[in-house]
């Protein structure tokens, strides 16, 4: 069982942002931005691109509505979407608020983010997202 879904069952804490029936998003431990979002799938796969075609379409169409939570509830330009995945093997979709190029730095993180902060981040995106 991946990190990722033990957090999806409840056994390790999150700051949940949204949830369907096969998707689950929460906040990165270790923003590089401010509202930095994860959007995972419920069922583990490691490698994003060995999803079915279904599978990734509505990925993408569930990170989408994640997106537009984020940009209702964080100030920003736009906001963008990175696959890396080099360090949990459960295929994910970082999404990170931008005000410029370098907010998509993942060698820049927020310093020592507190957990006040994070669940009000958490929790002004959440009420954004319609499902
Ligand atoms: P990568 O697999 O390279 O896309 O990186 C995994 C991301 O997951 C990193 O940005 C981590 O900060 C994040 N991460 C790892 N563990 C947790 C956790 N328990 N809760 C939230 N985010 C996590």
């Amino acid at each position: 069982m991946t990190i990722f879904s033990k957090i999806i069952a409840g056994e390790i804490p999150c700051y949940k942002v949204a949830e369907d029936d096969k998707f689950f998003a929460f906040l990165d431990i270790n923003p590089v931005n401010w509202g930095h979002t994860l959007v995972v799938p419920k069922q583990e796969t490691d490698y994003i691109f060995d999803l079915d075609d279904k599978q990734i379409g509505e990925m993408m169409v569930f990170a989408k509505k994640v997106a537009e939570a984020i940009k209702k509830a964080i100030p920003c330009r736009k906001v963008g979407m990175a696959v890396l995945g080099l360090e949990v093997p459960h295929a994910h979709i970082h999404l990170i608020p931008l005000q410029k190029e370098g907010d998509m730095d993942f060698k820049h993180k927020v310093e020592n983010p507190s957990p006040e902060k994070m669940k009000e981040i958490s929790e002004a995106i959440s009420s954004q997202f319609k499902g």
